[in-house]
């Protein structure tokens, strides 16, 4: 189950040499190429899943979500806690269409109603002005 156009499954498959912050036989953590946080990593399957939508199988979301706090530990965020942040479809801007949990932290993140998500946002008030809209 691996689609030979995707660029996470290439990583997943070595094809893609990267430097794995953990890694499986079912799944592989990475660090994004574009961190938002101190530590920024992504945690894929290596079976190919467009998105948590896409009739993934319990297990493999069972193993996938047990690879969080294994992350967390090795990278030393887990003491002071991090956020997980799943993109999924278009609606959530996912750029990447392979399943992925992104693992931030290192350092404290606004709640995410603090944030600016954008002018649909019931908050958008705070950040756009009604021409924006
Ligand atoms: P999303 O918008 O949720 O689909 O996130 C995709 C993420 O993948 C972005 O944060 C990108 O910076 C990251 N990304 C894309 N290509 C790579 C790559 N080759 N290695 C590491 N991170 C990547």
């Amino acid at each position: 189950m691996i689609d030979e156009n995707c660029i996470f499954c290439k990583i997943g498959a070595g094809e893609i040499p990267t430097n794995p912050v953990y890694e499986d036989d079912r799944v592989i953590a990475f660090d994004d190429l574009e961190p938002l946080m101190p530590v920024h990593t992504l945690i894929i399957p290596k079976n190919h899943y467009a998105n948590i939508g896409d009739n993934v199988p319990e297990d493999e979301l069972g193993h996938l979500f047990g690879t969080v706090q294994k992350v967390a530990e090795i990278k030393g965020i887990a003491k002071d806690g991090y956020r997980l942040l799943i993109n999924t479809g278009e609606n959530a801007s996912q750029s990447v269409k392979h399943l992925h949990i992104h693992v931030l932290g290192g350092g404290l993140m606004p709640r995410p109603n603090d944030q600016d998500w954008g002018s649909a946002a019931t908050n958008a008030d705070k950040f756009y002005s009604d021409e924006d809209k």
